[in-house]
């Protein structure tokens, strides 16, 4: 029988679940770590999540509500660090983990690994804690190699994913797509994958006003998409950038587009020179990284949130816009055509490139062959990705895995 309340670590060694959100490596990993950890904590679990120290200024300790804090650990410089440069410093981190562990007389009951970086330290603690691991990549490095599509995921990656699968005691994957190319691509056996969806804050993420948001943000076009993201070359956004051309008959139209820290200027700058190029550079408006707790105004902003990726393990944007009551446009991919009802709450498009991209947002833009929901309905068609629901859903899929004790070691 296992305990009722479960100690839960969870692990993200590179990106930190507090981190400023829509920079190069956080975005939707860490809004699922924090809110996930919080969900399991007020459902009284205790969760420690162990993450890297980004500053020197971080608090060791953060208490991210009840039952659920974050604990900084040494890693490296206490700096950014490009998270390849990070796989050289993953046994200190272990190290540090266990040592803070003994100092405050904590014991585990499963250990939880966010992305691959984390499951090269989850092995480690599995076997010497004799509990099992759960893991949930996130992305996989072979299918974005597969996508071809900005940076190349080295070797080191797929190998040490390959390493997780045979490591790891239950893989929660986000899609039943994950599952099937976790199986296809590393050999993974069914039985070992649980799907749990993403899930969205449905508190914070409301219906409001649209013409009230519109002004409290300064926000003055006529038309508005929104896109929302990490400025990565996989998230499609210069496609994006490449439709507006085609939908010069809305007057006044903006594309909103957030996300992007110091480290992304050079693909903001690219996109600035193609806007320039086209002509459109008054139809931009960059606004930088926007803290998540202020981001139901802009959804709500916004006529229609364009999701453009060559590539999404889940596709967080969208649950949020959808719960704002804001309809999507997004390529078939993550969960996407499962989050989306084709033609009532946004569309699927065939694929990200700016003509079709443009039709389908013209289609809301105008009403034309678009049932539209009311923002209420909207909002209900998503209803059920609750954060409360995704934590029942993923203690079942952490129970599946202590039933399969004992773990063997080496
Ligand atoms: N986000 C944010 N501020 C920004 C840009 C993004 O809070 O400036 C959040 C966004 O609301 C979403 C997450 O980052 O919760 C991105 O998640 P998604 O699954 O769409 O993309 P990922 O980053 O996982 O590729």
């Amino acid at each position: 029988m296992r305990p009722s309340n479960l100690r839960i670590a969870m692990l993200s060694a590179h990106s930190c679940p507090v981190g400023k959100l829509g920079a190069r490596d956080t975005g939707g990993m860490s809004v699922y770590i924090r809110e996930l950890a919080r969900e399991l904590g007020k459902q009284g679990h205790s969760v420690d999540i162990y993450t890297r120290i980004h500053d020197p200024d971080d608090p060791l300790i953060i208490n991210l509500g009840h039952g659920s804090r974050l604990i900084h650990l040494r890693a490296g410089q206490d700096n950014d660090m490009h998270k390849l440069a990070l796989y050289c410093y993953l046994p200190e981190f272990t190290c540090n983990l266990e040592n803070f562990r003994k100092d405050n007389g904590l014991e585990y009951d499963v250990v939880f690994s966010h992305y691959w970086l984390s499951t090269w330290v989850g092995t480690y603690l599995r076997q010497w804690w004799q509990v099992p691991q759960v893991t949930t990549f996130h992305t996989l490095g072979l299918i974005k190699n597969n996508i071809g599509i900005g940076e190349d995921e080295p070797e080191l990656r797929i190998v040490t994913e390959r390493d997780a699968v045979n490591n790891s005691q239950r893989i929660i994957a986000s899609t039943a797509e994950e599952k099937e190319a976790i199986m296809r691509h590393y050999g993974a056996i069914p039985e070992n994958i649980g799907v749990v969806p993403c899930g969205v804050n449905i508190e914070q993420f409301r219906p409001y006003d649209k013409m009230k948001a519109r002004r409290e943000l300064g926000l003055n076009g006529n038309k508005i998409v929104l896109f929302v993201g990490r400025i990565d070359p996989l998230k499609g956004v210069e496609q994006l950038v490449k439709s507006i051309v085609y939908l010069n008959k809305f007057d006044d139209l903006k594309l909103v587009i957030i996300g992007g820290d110091d480290e992304s200027q050079d693909e903001i700058n690219k996109l600035k020179r193609l806007s320039n190029e086209m002509g459109i550079t008054d139809k931009l408006d960059f606004r930088g990284t926007i803290k998540h707790v202020n981001l139901p105004l802009y959804y709500n902003a916004a006529d229609v949130c364009a999701v453009p990726s060559y590539y999404e393990s889940f596709g967080l944007v969208a649950l949020e816009s959808l719960a704002c009551g804001t309809p999507v446009v997004a390529t078939d991919i993550g969960d996407l055509r499962n989050i989306i009802r084709d033609g009532e709450t946004g569309y699927i498009t065939a694929d990200n490139s700016p003509r079709e991209l443009a039709g389908k947002i013209a289609g809301v833009l105008s009403g034309s062959g678009f049932n539209g929901k009311s923002a209420a309905a909207i909002r209900d068609s998503i209803i059920d990705y609750s954060w409360t629901r995704v934590a029942e859903m993923v203690t079942r899929e952490l129970d599946t895995a202590l039933a399969r004790q004992p773990v063997e070691t080496y």
